[in-house]
C-alpha cells in the first residue's frame, strides 16, 4: 500500500445480510476492506468472505470483451446479435418463444430493466431468477398469509428476542454476522434461548440450548404440532386472532390435535425434545422463528412456511421488538429482485401479474405497447422449456444454471440444443458461458454503482471503487441498448442508475396510494449527487417523510382484501419411500468459505484453504455398512447423473442422509457438480426445487 487513499462505502456482494463495506483504494491500486461500523445490518462486522474481498479483485479469468459465435466481437455487434436474434424468433414464434433468466447477484436497477423489457415491452413473463432456488417459498407464503410478500421484521429482532428458534438454517455459516450478532446478544443475556431444527447437526448447533435433529421435509408436522399445542394450553392470543385474522379453526382442524407420541414419530424426533420445545415456544412472548433453504427448498416448502406463519398470527407475535417469523434470503439481492417482480409470476412494486387493474396500471405508467397476460415459467419449467424447444432463445444474466440448477446435465443440454444463448456474467470461469452463441462482459463488485436490498427490507448502495476493465458494462445499460435496437429506446433512456430507481420510485408511489407495503417515494425525485451521498433505509420511505426502522402487522393491516392474515390450513404431505436402488437422501448447501460456484471466492487462498475439495458428509453407521473409510472416495448417484468426491465420515449426519456442498463445477473439479445428482422436483405452489432431498445411491469408488 502506498499514498492516500480514497474509501468507498457499498455493500458485500455475497449472501442476504447485506453487510455495510469500507473499500479503501491506495494510489499503487492496492484495495483494503473492512466492516463498516456505520452499517445498520454489520456494525463493523465482516464475516470471512466478506474480509477477503480484498483477495477477489484480480482480473485473472474477467471477461472482458464481447463476442459473437466464439469470436471477439465489438458491443455494436454484440448488441446486433442479441437484439436481431430476439427480434426475428419473436417475429417467428411469438414473445413466449424467448426468455430471460436471472439473478439476486444483479443490482435492483438491472433487475428493474430486465423485467421493464421483458413484461412491457417484449409482452411475456418469461424472465425469472436463480432467487427461485432461494426464496420462492418464502415469497409464495408470506403472499397466501399476509397478502404481500412482506418480511414483518428487522435485524434487532435477534437480539431483542428471548427464544430465536431456526429452521432450516445454518446461519454459522450462511448469514455469519447475523450469527455474530446472536452470540453477542447472547453474552450479555444469557437467557436468550437458541433452538435449531435441521436435519443435520451444523456449526450452528454449536451454540443451541436444543437441537432437533428433525426427519427431511416433516416440518409441517412439528409446526402443526406447535399450533394445536399452543391451542390445547391457552397460549394463543384471541384478541389478535380476532381482530387480524381468519382461518384458525381450519387451520387447527388440518392440524390436528397435539399427540406428542405422534408427531414424534413423524418427525424421527424423542418425545421429550418435542414437549421441551412446545413448551419454550409457549412460554416465551418474545419469540423470532428464523427459516432459511431448509425450509423454502423443498417440495413441500410453501406448506413450511406457512406451517411456521400460522404460530406467529395465532399467537399475535409478529411485528414486535423481539418476536415474528423471519425469512433470511440468500443472495444479496434477492430481496431487490422480488421488489421490481424479478419472479415470473410478480409485478414491479410488489403488484400481481394475475390481477388484471395492476397490469393496466403498470402498463399505463410504463407507457408500454403491450403486457404480459400470464405468468412465465419458472426456473426449471423454463429450462424444461428450452430443452423441449418451446423457448429459442435465451439471455443468462449473473448466474451460472448449468452448475447450480437441479438436473444440471438436462440443462447444459437444453442450451446445447438453443438456437440463441446469450450469458452476460464477469467470469470466463462459468462453465454455462460454454454455451454461448454471445458473450457480453458485465461489470463486476467494485466496479458496478446501484442498489440491493437484505433480509430486513434495507436498501443500500453498492458503489464502484474501481475502473471498468476492458470493455465491460453495466447490465442494466446492455439491456437498454437491446431495448432501443427492438424500438423501445424512448423508454429505456436512461442515464445513469439515479435515474432508473427514481421511476421504480415513481411507480411505487402509484402502487401504493397509502395502502401498500413496498413504498419508497422518497426517492421519486432523487438526483444523481443525492443518489451518490444515500445512506442505507429500510423500505417502506413514503414520499415527504423521514426515513426511520419500520416493522410491519403488530396492529394488523395485512394487504388481502379484508386486511385480515390468513392463517392457512396446511398438512403434513405422507413420507416419500426411497426406492431400494437409492436408498439415501441428498441434501445440499453452502460451506462456510464459498460463495455460490465459487468464481470470486475461489480467488481468495485463505478461503480456499478453509476446507480444499468436495465432500460427502455420511454417519459412519451407514459408513461400516458400505464399507466406507474416512477420506475414501465415494460416488453419489441419482437417475439424473453422479459425482466423485471424498467420503466425510461423521455424526453431524442423520443415518440415511448425506451432505454434498453444492460449490464445485467442473472448471474447479470435473466430476463434482452436485446439481448434476439433483432431482428437478419442484413445490407445486412456488415453483422452488427440493434441494434437500433427493433419494441416491452412494458407493466406495
Ligand atoms: Fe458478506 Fe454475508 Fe459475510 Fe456479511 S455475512 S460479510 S454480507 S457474506
Amino acid at each position: 500500500m502506498a499514498g492516500s487513499c480514497v474509501t468507498t462505502r457499498t455493500t458485500c456482494p455475497y449472501c442476504g445480510v447485506g453487510c455495510g463495506v469500507l473499500a479503501s483504494r491506495f494510489e499503487d491500486g492496492t484495495v483494503t476492506v473492512k466492516g463498516d461500523p456505520d452499517h445498520p445490518a454489520n456494525l463493523g462486522r465482516l464475516c470471512s468472505k466478506g474480509s477477503a474481498l480484498a483477495e477477489t479483485l484480480s482480473l485473472e479469468d474477467r471477461l472482458l470483451f464481447p463476442s459473437v459465435g466464439g469470436k471477439r466481437a465489438s458491443w455494436d455487434e454484440a448488441l446486433h446479435a442479441v437484439s436481431e436474434g430476439f427480434a426475428r424468433t419473436i417475429a417467428d414464434h411469438g414473445p413466449d418463444s424467448v426468455a430471460l433468466y436471472v439473478s439476486g447477484q444483479i443490482l435492483t436497477e438491472d433487475y428493474y430493466v430486465a423485467n421493464k423489457l421483458m413484461k412491457g415491452f417484449i409482452g411475456s413473463a418469461n424472465i425469472d431468477t436463480n432467487s427461485r432456488l432461494c426464496m420462492a417459498s418464502s415469497v409464495a407464503g408470506h403472499r397466501r398469509a399476509f397478502g404481500s410478500d412482506t418480511v414483518p421484521g428487522t435485524y434487532e429482532d435477534l437480539e431483542l428476542a428471548d427464544l430465536i428458534v431456526l429452521v432450516g438454517s445454518n446461519l454459522a455459516w450462511c448469514h455469519p454476522v447475523l450469527f455474530q450478532r446472536i452470540e453477542a446478544a447472547r453474552r450479555t443475556r444469557p437467557n436468550l434461548r437458541l433452538v435449531v431444527v435441521d436435519p443435520r447437526r451444523t456449526a450452528t448447533c454449536e451454540l443451541a440450548d436444543l437441537h432437533l435433529k428433525l426427519k427431511p421435509d416433516t416440518d409441517v408436522a412439528l409446526f402443526n404440532g406447535l399450533l394445536a399445542f399452543l391451542h390445547e394450553s391457552g397460549g394463543l392470543n384471541d384478541r389478535y386472532v380476532n381482530l387480524h385474522t381468519s382461518g384458525l379453526a381450519q387451520a387447527l382442524e388440518a392440524a390436528g390435535s397435539c399427540d406428542i407420541r405422534a408427531i414424534a414419530e413423524a418427525t424421527g424426533l424423542a418425545p421429550q425434545d418435542v414437549a421441551t420445545f412446545y413448551s419454550m415456544v409457549a412460554r416465551t412472548p418474545k419469540t423470532v422463528t428464523v427459516y432459511s433453504q431448509g425450509v423454502n427448498q423443498s417440495v413441500c416448502g410453501t406448506d413450511k412456511v406457512n406451517a411456521i406463519l400460522n404460530t406467529h398470527l395465532a399467537t399475535g407475535r409478529i411485528g414486535r421488538p423481539g418476536s415474528g417469523p423471519f425469512s433470511v434470503t440468500g443472495q444479496p439481492n434477492a430481496m431487490g429482485g422480488r421488489e421490481v417482480g424479478g419472479l415470473a409470476n410478480m409485478l414491479a412494486a410488489h403488484m400481481d401479474l394475475e390481477n388484471p387493474d395492476h397490469r393496466a396500471l403498470v402498463q399505463s405508467f410504463w407507457q408500454s405497447p403491450r403486457m404480459a397476460e400470464r405468468p412465465g415459467l419458472k426456473a426449471v419449467d423454463m429450462f424444461r422449456a428450452v430443452r423441449d424447444g418451446r423457448i429459442k432463445a435465451i439471455w443468462i444474466m449473473g448466474t451460472n444454471p448449468v452448475d447450480s440448477l437441479p438436473d444440471a446435465d438436462g440443462v447444459a443440454e437444453a442450451l446445447r440444443a438453443c438456437p440463441l444463448v446469450v450469458v452476460s456474467d464477469v467470469s470466463t470461469a462459468v462453465d454455462t458461458l460454454a454455451f454461448a452463441h454471445v458473450r457480453l462482459p458485465a461489470a463486476a463488485w467494485g466496479e458496478k454503482d446501484g442498489m440491493v436490498t437484505n433480509s430486513e427490507r434495507r436498501m443500500s448502495r453498492q458503489k464502484g471503487f474501481l475502473p471498468l476493465p476492458g470493455e465491460a458494462r453495466a447490465d442494466w445499460w446492455a439491456l437498454a441498448q437491446v431495448a432501443t435496437r427492438l424500438g423501445f429506446g424512448e423508454a429505456f433512456a436512461w442515464q445513469g442508475s439515479s435515474d432508473i430507481i427514481a421511476e421504480f420510485a415513481r411507480l411505487s408511489m402509484e402502487r401504493n396510494q397509502g395502502s401498500r407495503d413496498f413504498d419508497i417515494g422518497a426517492l421519486a425525485q432523487i438526483t444523481p449527487e443525492a443518489f451518490d451521498g444515500l445512506a442505507p433505509f429500510q423500505w417502506p420511505w413514503p414520499a415527504g417523510t423521514p426515513a426511520g426502522e419500520s416493522r410491519f402487522f403488530a396492529d394488523g393491516g395485512f394487504f388481502t382484501p379484508d386486511r385480515r392474515a390468513r392463517l392457512v390450513s396446511v398438512r403434513q404431505s405422507a413420507p416419500r419411500k426411497l426406492e431400494r436402488r437409492y436408498p439415501f437422501v441428498l441434501n445440499t448447501g453452502r460451506i462456510r468459505d464459498q460463495w455460490h460456484t465459487m468464481t470470486r471466492t475461489g480467488k481468495s487462498e485463505r478461503l480456499s484453504a478453509h476446507i480444499a475439495e468436495p465432500y460427502a458428509e455420511l454417519h459412519p453407521d451407514d459408513a461400516g455398512l458400505l464399507g466406507i473409510a474416512a477420506a475414501d472416495l465415494v460416488t453419489v448417484e441419482s437417475p439424473h447423473g453422479k459425482v466423485l468426491v471424498r467420503a466425510l465420515v461423521t455424526e453431524r449426519a442423520a443415518q440415511g442422509n448425506i451432505f454434498v456442498p453444492m460449490h464445485w463445477t467442473d472448471q474447479v473439479s470435473s466430476k463434482a457438480r452436485v446439481d448434476a445428482v439433483v432431482a428437478p422436483d419442484t413445490d407445486p405452489v412456488s415453483g422452488q426445487p427440493g434441494l434437500k432431498f433427493t433419494p441416491v445411491a452412494v458407493t466406495r469408488a
